[in-house]
């Protein structure tokens, strides 16, 4: 399988007089780890739902495999695993016997084997005659994935999978996501309001806020340790800002904010910088280093 796998087009839903999305754009490839990002009530759960057919937008295009929904529901849906909200089983069943209900309620043909080798895979082995209602969050979130997987999706979408878990129940969950990219093949798609949550794991994303797309990339270069915000505490910032000047261009001098002193640099300058302002006598309290789309993405949290 290659080339894209999901693409959304200007999507836009209301709730009555509430806009949900606004205008949504991104794009999936085989293969990827996609990191739907954006803070609580940007769009998110909205645009997946719209993506599984839940519910209907009310402009824009959703194309998955390269087919146009609304007509290719049944084939796309065939190929796609989901957890939207935190998985619903039977606390008196066992994970097996859960697993072979769900499977016979979606109507899949799904054999004991893979019911077997799916606990397995979700690392559930030994807990599998275990009631659910035994379970830990983390153990049913894994139960969840293996939920998912029983039809073998081509793609697998998780809305915000780390809610609730514990950092070991995180650590196990996307060990299990990077394992099912790279021995199965599959893509995959989660949200999350966490930016390290998907720079552990994403190799694209998408950040969005208040119903619109507003960056999409690669990780590793939307988060480039070159392009940093960094502020140095200071006793005089304007005489820092007179020293600064004679080294640096005019655009690596940010702003200031009550005695700290925000620069546009990279970072193998900071040494240096602390170097001019000590030689000069500006005493320096302190240096943070924030790379400027993390920045940019905690003041959209917080506005
Ligand atoms: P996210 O998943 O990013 O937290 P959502 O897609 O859940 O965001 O919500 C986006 C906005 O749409 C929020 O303001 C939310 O309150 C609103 N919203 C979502 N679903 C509904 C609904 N069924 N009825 C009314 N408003 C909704």
């Amino acid at each position: 399988m290659s080339g894209k796998i999901i693409e959304v087009r200007h999507l836009a839903k209301k709730f009555n007089r509430t806009v949900a999305v606004e205008d949504v754009s991104f794009d999936v490839y085989a293969g990827d780890v996609f990191g739907f990002l954006g803070p609580n009530g940007a769009g998110k759960s909205t645009t997946i739902r719209a993506m599984l057919s839940l519910i209907t937008p009310d402009a824009g295009e959703i194309l998955l495999f390269g087919l146009p929904l609304p007509t290719n529901r049944g084939a796309i849906l065939s190929r796609i695993g989901c957890i939207v909200e935190k998985p619903d089983f039977y606390n008196y069943l066992s994970a097996e016997k859960n697993l072979e209900v769900f499977a016979r309620i979606s109507g899949s043909a799904v054999s004991k084997k893979k019911i077997s080798e799916t606990i397995e895979f979700v690392g559930l082995k030994g807990r599998e005659k275990d009631k659910v209602g035994h379970y830990s969050h983390g153990m049913k979130q894994r139960l969840g994935i293996a939920q998912t997987l029983l039809h073998d999706p081509d793609l697998i979408i998780l809305d915000e999978p780390n809610t609730g878990l514990d950092p070991q129940g995180s650590i196990d969950i996307r060990n299990l996501l990077l394992q099912l990219k790279n021995e199965k093949n599959k893509t995959i798609l989660l949200s999350s309001h966490i930016l390290t949550e998907i720079e552990l794991i994403a190799n694209r994303m998408v950040i969005i806020a208040k119903g619109k797309s507003i960056v999409q990339g690669n990780v590793a270069e939307l988060l480039n340790e070159q392009d940093l915000i960094v502020s140095f505490e200071v006793d005089d910032p304007e005489k820092a800002i007179r020293v600064l000047m004679k080294h640096l261009p005019a655009e690596a001098i940010g702003k200031i904010e009550n005695k700290i002193l925000q620069l546009n640099i990279g970072y193998p300058l900071i040494p240096q910088v602390n170097q001019w302002l000590i030689e000069n006598e500006v005493k320096v309290f302190g240096i943070d280093t924030k790379r400027k789309l993390e920045d940019y993405f905690l003041k959209l949290v917080n506005s």
